[in-house]
C-alpha cells in the first residue's frame, strides 16, 4: 500500500493528525492495532475531556467518537483498524492485521502510538507475587469495559491522574480504597483530580511514603508501607502493616518507543528528540502525543496532533520549510522543554514544559543573547501540569534558553 502520510495509532493524537493532514491535501493511511478508534480514551468514561477543544465538558468516549465520526467522513483518510505496525523502515512500515501481512510506504509518518504503563517490574516492587497487584490503566479498563471489579480492600501506589481517577472510581463501585502512597514530595498528577477523587471522598494521601513490602500468597493479603528520606531510602522506624486485597500501581507511563530503534530518544521523557516540526531525527518521521511527552489534558493532544498533522502534510508535499536551527536550552528548574530545537524565523512559538519542583509567584522567562523575549508570570505551578509559553521567534538568532525568576 501507498500513500502521502501515514499515521500510526488511532488514539485522540492520531485521529486529530490524521484530519489536518487530510485537510491540508494529502491522502492519509491511518493505522490501529485496536478493533476501534479512540485509544485510551475508550476507557476513561469519567467527564472532565474537551474544556478547552470543545468547550463543553465530555467524557473520554465522548471526546473520541466526535473525532473518529469526523475521520470516518473524510474521503482521504482510510483507517485500517486491527492492524499492528510490526517493523519500521525507510519510508515505510511493515504491518500485520486483518488484510495479512503487507507493507505501506509513505512520503511522511506520524507515530502517535502512546504510552504503556510501568508495571511492578518496572519499579521492582518488593515482595511476593500474589494476584491483586495490577495497573491503574488495566483496572480502570477492568472495571469500565469489561464490567469486573478488580478488589474490595485498596491500597493505591503513586498518585498519577489514572490512579487519582481509579480511587474514585472503585470507591463508587463499592470499595474501599484506604489509601494513596506518593514516594515523592508533591503529587505527577492535576490539583482538581486530588481535590475532586480523593478529598471529595476523604481518601488519604501520604507524601514521601511508599510500599516496602506486597504480602500475600495466592491473593494480596496486605503491605509493609512506610516514609522515605529525601533519597528515597525507607526509614524502616516509620513502617507499618495495612491489611488490604488490592494494590493498584499507578506510577508513571513508557512511550511505546520500543520499535524505534534509530530514533533519538530524549532520557527525561522517553520521546523523541523533536524541532519545531516535531521531525524526529529522521526528518520524514513526525512524532506527536503521549508517545512524545506525557500530557495531562487531551485537549492538549488533539491541539498538538492538529499542528503536526499539517507540518507531516506538508513535508509530503515538500513545502514544509525549515531554516538555521536555534537551540533551545533551560535551567535545572525544569524537567524538560520541548521542541529542542527551532527554525530561525518571523513566526511564534509555543514551547511546552514540565518544572521540576514546585513554584509559587515566580516569572517564566525566555532570554535569547542576553535578551528577554518573553516571559509569563505563574501564581502556582507543579511538576504535575504541563505549562506553555509563547513568543514571536521574530529577531531571534542564537540559542534561547528557559529561566524562572
Ligand atoms: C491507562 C490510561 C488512562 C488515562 N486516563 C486519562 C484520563 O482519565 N484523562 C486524561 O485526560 N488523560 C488520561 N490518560 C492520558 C491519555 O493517554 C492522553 O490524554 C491521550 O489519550 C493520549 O493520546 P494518544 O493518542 O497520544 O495515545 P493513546 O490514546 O494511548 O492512543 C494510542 C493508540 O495507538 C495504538 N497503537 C500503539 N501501538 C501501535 C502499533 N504498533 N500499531 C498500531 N496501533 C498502535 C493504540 O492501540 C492506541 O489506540 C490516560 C492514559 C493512560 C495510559
Amino acid at each position: 500500500m501507498k500513500t502521502d502520510v501515514l499515521v500510526i495509532g488511532g488514539g485522540p493524537a492520531g485521529m486529530s493528525a490524521a484530519l489536518s493532514a487530510s485537510q491540508n491535501n494529502s491522502k492519509v493511511v491511518l493505522v490501529e492495532r485496536d478493533h476501534v478508534l479512540g485509544g485510551i480514551l475508550n476507557q476513561c468514561i469519567h467527564n472532565g475531556f474537551g474544556l478547552h477543544y470543545f468547550k463543553e465538558e465530555l467524557t473520554g468516549p465522548e471526546f473520541a467518537h466526535r473525532f473518529r465520526e469526523m475521520v470516518e467522513k473524510d474521503k482521504n483518510i482510510k483507517v485500517l483498524t486491527n492492524t499492528l505496525v510490526t517493523t519500521f523502515g525507510e519510508k515505510k512500515v511493515s504491518v500485520i492485521g486483518e488484510k495479512g501481512a503487507f507493507d505501506i510506504s509513505f512520503k511522511a509518518c506520524i507515530v502517535a502510538m502512546g504510552c504503556r504503563e510501568r508495571t511492578a517490574g518496572n519499579i521492582n516492587l518488593n515482595g511476593t507475587r500474589p494476584m491483586g497487584v495490577i495497573t491503574a490503566g488495566t483496572a480502570q479498563k477492568m472495571v469500565n469495559i469489561d464490567g469486573k471489579m478488580v478488589g474490595k480492600d485498596v491500597v493505591i501506589l503513586g498518585s498519577g491522574d489514572i490512579g487519582l481517577i481509579m480511587a474514585r472510581r472503585l470507591t463508587l463501585e463499592g470499595a474501599r480504597v484506604h489509601a494513596v502512597f506518593e514516594i515523592n514530595s508533591t503529587s505527577s498528577g492535576l490539583r482538581r483530580n486530588i481535590l475532586q477523587c480523593l478529598d471529595d471522598f476523604n481518601i488519604p494521601l501520604y507524601y514521601n511514603t511508599t510500599i516496602f513490602e506486597v504480602v500475600g500468597k495466592d491473593r494480596v493479603e496486605g503491605v509493609y508501607y512506610g516514609e522515605v528520606d529525601e533519597h528515597f531510602n525507607k526509614k524502616e522506624e516509620t513502617k507499618k502493616f495495612l491489611k488490604c486485597d488490592t494494590v493498584i500501581l499507578s506510577v508513571g507511563l513508557i512511550p511505546e518507543m520500543q520499535n524505534l530503534t534509530d530514533i533519538k530518544v530524549n532520557p527525561k521523557t522517553n520521546g523523541a528528540f523533536v524541532n519545531e516540526h516535531y521531525q524526529t531525527n529522521k526528518p520524514w518521521m513526525f512524532s506527536c502525543g503521549n508517545i512524545l511527552h506525557v500530557h495531562d489534558l487531551v485537549d492538549n493532544v488533539a491541539l498538538e496532533g492538529k499542528q503536526v498533522g499539517l507540518f507531516a502534510s506538508l513535508y509530503a508535499q515538500n513545502k514544509l520549510n525549515d531554516g538555521n536551527l536555534i537551540e533551545v536550552k533551560h535551567s535545572s528548574d525544569f524537567a524538560y522543554v520541548l521542541p529542542y530545537t527551532l527554525f530561525e524565523g518571523d513566526e511564534d512559538v509555543e514551547m511546552k514544559f514540565r518544572l521540576k519542583n514546585k513554584i509559587v509567584r515566580k516569572w517564566i522567562k525566555v532570554v535569547s543573547e542576553g535578551k528577554e523575549v518573553a516571559k509569563k508570570f505563574v501564581l502556582a505551578g507543579v511538576p504535575g501540569e504541563m505549562m506553555t509559553i509563547s513568543f514571536s521567534k521574530k529577531g531571534v538568532k542564537k540559542e534561547v534558553v528557559l529561566e524562572v525568576e
